[in-house]
């Protein structure tokens, strides 16, 4: 696997024809991001995975200096997953100094996360286009687990008519239903067995939907019966269209389910989306 840091080797390496797919991470791998590589090797000539904690989608108040690093346990992992190659870039060569272009992502970036975190998508849109810059990818993977940065980057690369294939995988899950991702390393044991109230919540509400529930009060209520529980500080339960994610507010034929919530030191995510497959979105 070759080992690119700067944009020019990335573009020297990306030269030859061949389909190329691509799985942008902030690292700290986990086998939920080991499923997006799984399906790039499957599906392309030579997969790239970058590593690169994106400091434009961080506010101020958040995580940004403490976030995981494991540089060397990640390059292993990607190894060992048969990609061809990661592209591990510092802050200066995504960003040069005096190049402030960014991207604005649109309405689909203003409920949900959007609202909870001012200007992130505009941080992850904007790193993406220049990534996609960067790499040239002809498909690129993302994770339902972020259900909204997908919409953005699906909505993104058609306005702009990148040429790149944007493509949903399913959220990788604990046995126990806790969706995976590099913040659950904040998590105390006894947070973490909290924070389990919020798959149970939204598999509760996939259950009723499953029974023929449609009205998106109730099934936001669902969630909250379970997932409002000690130590469990929810900042939003929300039934969306999954193409729009404009908020529901008469029964319908597809939902995203999706909730934010903060358990000790961190602020977790989830969602499950009803009535639609991922594959139906592009
Ligand atoms: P991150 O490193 O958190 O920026 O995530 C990189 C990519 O992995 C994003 O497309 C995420 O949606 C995806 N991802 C993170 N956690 C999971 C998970 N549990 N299952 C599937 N994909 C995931």
């Amino acid at each position: 696997m070759r080992v690119l840091r700067t944009v020019a080797q990335t573009r020297a390496w990306r030269a030859p024809s061949g389909r190329v797919a691509f799985v942008p991470t902030m690292g700290a791998l986990h086998a939920g991001h080991l499923s997006l590589m799984a399906r790039a090797v499957r599906e392309s000539d030579a997969a790239i995975a970058s590593i690169f904690v994106n400091p434009t989608q961080f506010g101020p108040n958040e995580d940004f200096a403490k976030y995981p690093r494991r540089e060397a346990e990640d390059l292993a992992m990607l190894e060992s997953a048969g990609l061809a190659a990661a592209f591990v870039p510092s802050v200066e060569e995504v960003y040069p100094p005096g190049d402030a272009a960014t991207v604005d992502p649109g309405p689909i970036a203003a409920p949900l996360e959007g609202a909870a975190r001012p200007g992130h998508f505009a941080g992850v849109a904007t790193v993406v286009k220049r990534l996609f810059d960067i790499v040239r990818p002809d498909v690129a993977f993302f994770g339902q687990k972020d259900f909204q940065q997908l919409r953005v980057i699906q909505t993104m690369a058609r306005a702009l008519d990148l040429g790149v294939r944007v493509i949903g995988c399913p959220t990788v899950r604990e046995a126990d239903g806790l969706a995976m991702s590099s913040r659950n390393a904040y998590l105390s044991p006894d947070e973490r067995r909290r924070a389990l109230a919020l798959s149970r919540g939204l598999f509760a509400a996939r259950d009723l939907w499953d029974g023929g529930t449609r009205e998106p009060d109730r099934l936001v209520s669902a969630v909250r019966r379970h997932a409002d529980a000690p130590g469990v500080a929810l900042e939003y339960v929300s039934a969306n269209d999954p193409i729009s994610l404009s908020e529901l507010r008469r029964p319908a034929e597809r939902a995203l389910l999706s909730l934010a919530a903060r358990v000790g030191k961190a602020r977790l995510i989830d969602n499950v989306l009803l009535g639609m497959d991922l594959s139906e979105l592009s």
